[in-house]
């Protein structure tokens, strides 16, 4: 440590990394690129949100169990008591509080969710992994020799998968679960668009914990994570996190949403799902592109014979954002990641993503 380095007292290994990239963006640009839902709520439902928010004590802390939400929660969304479920401040926060919480090391099925690594590294937990097969698997028995080597405390697993939008099957995660005695995470930040889970293994496994966010479904500003899990690891884990995690505008904005306007985003949910798969037919006619199969609210594709970064730029300059994760991993080699948007929104993009590839200006 050198007087004059104001960062000398930071550790090392929060100096050496680079911080999440979220970039601000010009007015106007189009964005594909973070999985955010191309749909607002209704101006009803802002309408409302304002009457509630006019109305919030805010000299006051929240409550900061959450209790009337976690009970709409789990009635709404899980078919659980509150006791089962533990929220956070999106669902980066509970995973933070996973972290935290266990020795490590934690055991990732690569190539996924970037962050899984820099909150592991932040939190000074070790990283083991399972590479994918080549058509983007996870394989179940490569899956359970490896927690056999490296015997983790965690298994995460990201199904619908980012950014390869595969699912993981419920045998693997039912296999894993009765081999493996340590914990697994399945996060299912993308269910809604899959509509599969394997929140039911929880009654014969205690612990498999399962992840949700609304993110997704057209609440990512709210920034509201949902855990379920039994009702021992929660008591656990509200040791860890901050004791007023969740403010209370969320609060009340997600209790709003829950009473009143889930068929909403249900709606919009179907329409992503009907988009996407438009979508990706019409990729697909572009020469040299290949959409991938996907059970979330984005596209992993495949360019022939251009480097995807510089077909992001290109694309960049046209105004329009997606994520070149061709660098991630070299299973992803010559892939862009692509969110639904909305039919014009797309249509823009193919266009856009047809021109820059037949090299036209
Ligand atoms: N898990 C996965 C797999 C994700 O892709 C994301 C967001 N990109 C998150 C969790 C975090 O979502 P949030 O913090 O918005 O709930």
């Amino acid at each position: 440590m050198t007087a004059d380095d104001p960062t000398g007292w930071i550790r090392s290994e929060i100096r050496s990394s680079t911080a999440y990239p979220v970039e601000s963006v010009p007015e106007g640009t189009l964005r594909l690129d973070a999985m955010e839902s191309p749909f607002d709520l209704p101006a009803d439902f802002h309408r409302r949100l304002g009457e509630e928010m006019a109305g919030i004590p805010l000299n006051r802390y929240p409550d900061g169990s959450a209790s009337e939400l976690k009970e709409l929660l789990g009635k709404t969304l899980f078919g659980l008591s509150p006791d089962h479920l533990f929220l956070g401040n999106g669902s980066d926060e509970i995973l933070q509080n996973l972290f935290l919480a266990t020795p490590g090391p934690i055991l990732l099925s690569e190539p996924t969710f970037s962050m899984y690594r820099i909150i592991a590294r932040i939190a000074g937990r070790p990283v083991a992994t399972v590479t994918q097969s080549s058509d983007l698997i996870l394989d179940t028995r490569e899956l359970l020799e490896a927690v056999r080597e490296h015997r983790p405390s965690l298994v995460v697993l990201s199904s619908p998968n980012n950014p390869t939008g595969r699912e993981v099957s419920e045998e693997t995660v039912d296999r894993l679960c009765g081999e493996f005695p340590g914990a697994v995470l399945v996060d299912e930040a993308y269910f809604p668009f899959s509509g599969r889970t394997v929140l039911s293994l929880r009654k014969s496994h205690s612990r498999l914990m399962v992840l949700r966010t609304l993110s997704k479904m057209g609440l990512a500003a709210l920034r509201l994570g949902i855990l379920a899990a039994d009702p021992r690891i929660v008591a656990e884990l509200d040791k860890v996190r901050l004791p007023y995690n969740m403010n209370l505008l969320t609060q009340r904005a997600a209790t709003l949403v829950c009473r009143e306007f889930l068929p909403v985003l249900e709606d919009q949910v179907r329409s992503i799902v009907d988009l996407r798969e438009d979508l990706r037919r019409s990729l697909s006619c572009i020469p040299g592109v290949e959409p991938l199969p996907s059970s979330a609210n984005f596209l992993l594709i495949r360019i022939g014979g251009k480097d995807p970064a510089e077909v992001a730029r290109a694309l960049a300059e046209r105004g329009i954002l997606v994520r070149d994760v061709s660098r991630l991993h070299p299973l992803l080699a010559g892939c862009l990641r692509v969110t639904i948007g909305t039919a014009p929104e797309n249509g823009r993009f193919t266009a856009a993503l047809a021109h820059i590839l037949k090299g036209t200006p």
